[in-house]
């Protein structure tokens, strides 16, 4: 039997994990409730320093997005001749943040800007401990 396997979040503070209904993790200023992503203490807007952790939208609209066709310079996890185009674009959620995120959606003819799309947790590959490794992605609205 192969060994057993966790699911670990690719990185560490993107968002909750495990968790049956994950959401980013963001931050919001307490001064002029700027939101950011991904969560940081101090504020673009405004300059304070104590910036609160927030769970953001877990819904938002695609405000651009395009198809990367070949793969990603380093660090690149995956075998690079293995890679599958995969869509890239920036959502746009309630708080009024632009989160860049894969999208699970890589035909051209299935994405449009202003389209509704949904957060999804997807595996990405795993870590040289065989843990099996997951990141945050974005499908869209009417096939999740
Ligand atoms: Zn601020």
């Amino acid at each position: 039997m192969p060994a057993a396997q966790t699911r670990k979040p690719v990185a560490e503070g993107l968002f909750t994990w495990p968790s049956d209904d994950p959401q980013l993790l963001g931050s919001k200023c307490p001064d002029c409730a700027e939101v950011t992503f991904p969560s940081q203490t101090g504020c673009p807007a405004c300059s304070a320093s104590r910036c609160e952790q927030v769970g953001l939208s877990r819904s938002g609209t695609l405000w651009t997005w395009t198809v990367q066709n070949f793969p990603p310079p380093h660090p690149y996890l995956g075998d690079a001749r293995e890679f599958v185009p995969f869509g890239v674009g920036y959502i746009e959620l309630a708080e009024g943040v632009r989160v860049e995120s894969r999208l699970t959606e890589n035909d051209a003819d299935k994405l449009a800007i202003g389209m509704q799309m949904n957060l999804v947790i997807e595996a990405f590959g795993t870590d040289a401990d065989r843990n099996e490794l997951v990141t945050f992605a974005f499908a869209p609205a009417e096939t999740s």
